[in-house]
């Protein structure tokens, strides 16, 4: 069944935190906006599947600007979404002995470059680690962010801003239109269209797959296949999370919507990884539930309780799986800029790929500049 076409100022396409923001910031200047998002539910993706840490900087001592950012956007995040935050615990960066790419005394640099607070750990935190393998262990400020607890406070603002969600239903192709932007789209079995001045492309690992459909020239970008693992951890860790900087190493925090720890490894974490390049024909779509994978929980745990031995104790209970989208060139530096691309081919139309949660808040410049430039 097909039916008519509606018309709005501008159509979000996906519903997770990025999308989102994004349709907040557009009601805010007064423009009649859609959502659409092909799961039953906002934030069911990225936005979920991930490590919920609130970046502070110090998770970025090779990209100084991205720390710097980082740590800039932590106490806005921390007031904007406090309801949504757990701070119920104390958060240890441990540096590595070996095969790290800053020494203790280079993330100490690092962390009073960009303003972040840290001190040496207590000795009751740092005994818990192989000295022979840490070189020191600091404590800083930061914390994990529940995506349910977002995703309801998200839903209330969007609601107070009259602002309408299609959920179930997948925009498939965006085409100039005689009324600006013509967005194909379907529900169940429903096909229908809308026309719209502005179509945001906030799909994340599924960004070239509608650009793709709409005969759009794809974005260069480097996807991984990663899983996280969710585990109940032993005493010594309940109040407390650890990252091991910087290099092939681990992490292990609150994982607030499960009342679980998460555990994630450099190396054990991505499954796979492909790219996209330009030319390089239909991307390769993959969702989370890639059948039969076999889990590298307990290679993480093996190599992780080298570094911090009461993770022996650490037991399995569930993994998060999704796919993990980058900038090609993140790869050299760990940064995470936002992405934020016009597409001539289909005026009006634009991709937005935030590498990180506090990215939302390069969008208002990003958003000012694109408005701008199209006043001319
Ligand atoms: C393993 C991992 C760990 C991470 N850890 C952290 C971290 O600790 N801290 C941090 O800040 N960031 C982290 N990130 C990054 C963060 O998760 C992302 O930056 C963020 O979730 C991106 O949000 P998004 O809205 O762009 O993507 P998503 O949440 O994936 O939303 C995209 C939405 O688009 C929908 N969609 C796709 N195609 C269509 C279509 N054609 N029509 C309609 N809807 C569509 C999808 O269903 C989805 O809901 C991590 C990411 C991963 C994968």
């Amino acid at each position: 069944m097909t039916v008519a076409a509606e018309n709005w100022d501008a159509i979000v396409v996906g519903g997770g935190f990025f999308g989102c923001n994004l349709a907040l910031m557009l009601a805010d200047s007064s423009m009649r906006v859609l959502v659409v998002e092909r799961d039953a539910d906002l934030m069911q993706r990225a936005s979920y599947a991930n490590q919920a840490r609130v970046h502070g900087g110090y998770h970025y001592p090779r990209s100084i600007l991205t720390g710097l950012r980082s740590h800039a956007n932590f106490s806005r995040f921390m007031r904007e979404y406090a309801v949504a935050v757990d701070r119920d615990f104390t958060h240890f960066y441990a540096i590595a002995r070996k095969f790290s790419n800053v020494t203790a005394l280079q993330f100490a640099r690092f962390c009073q470059e960009i303003g972040a607070p840290f001190r040496k750990a207590p000795s009751a935190v740092s005994r818990l680690f192989d000295r022979d393998l840490v070189e020191e262990v600091f404590e800083v400020t930061e914390y994990a962010f529940d995506s349910v607890k977002l995703k309801e406070h998200l839903l209330v603002r969007m609601a107070g801003r009259d602002i309408p969600l299609r959920l179930g239903t997948e925009a498939r192709r965006a085409t100039v239109g005689s009324r600006g932007i013509q967005v194909d789209m379907s529900t169940g079995s429903e096909s229908w269209s809308a026309t719209t001045r502005w179509l945001f492309n906030c799909t994340y690992s599924r960004i070239n797959h509608l650009l793709h459909k709409s005969e759009v020239p794809p974005i260069p970008l480097r996807h991984e296949y990663t899983e996280i693992a969710l585990i109940e951890a032993p005493e010594e860790l309940r109040k407390r999370a650890v990252t091991v900087m910087c290099g092939p190493f681990f992490s292990t925090m609150p994982f607030p919507p499960a009342g679980t720890h998460s555990l994630s490894h450099v190396r054990y974490t991505p499954h796979y990884d492909w790219e996209e390049r330009s030319g390089g024909g239909a991307p390769m779509m993959l969702d989370r539930e890639a059948p039969g994978r076999a889990s590298h929980c307990l290679n993480m745990i093996m190599d992780a309780k080298r570094f911090l031995p009461c993770l022996e104790r650490a037991r399995q209970v569930d993994s998060l799986w999704e796919v993990k989208t980058v900038l090609p060139q993140c790869e050299v530096n760990d940064a995470r800029p936002i992405l934020f691309k016009a597409h001539d081919e289909v005026p009006g139309l634009v991709s937005v790929l935030g590498g990180k949660f506090d990215n939302i808040y390069d969008l208002p410049r990003e958003l000012q500049m694109l408005f701008s430039r199209a006043e001319g």
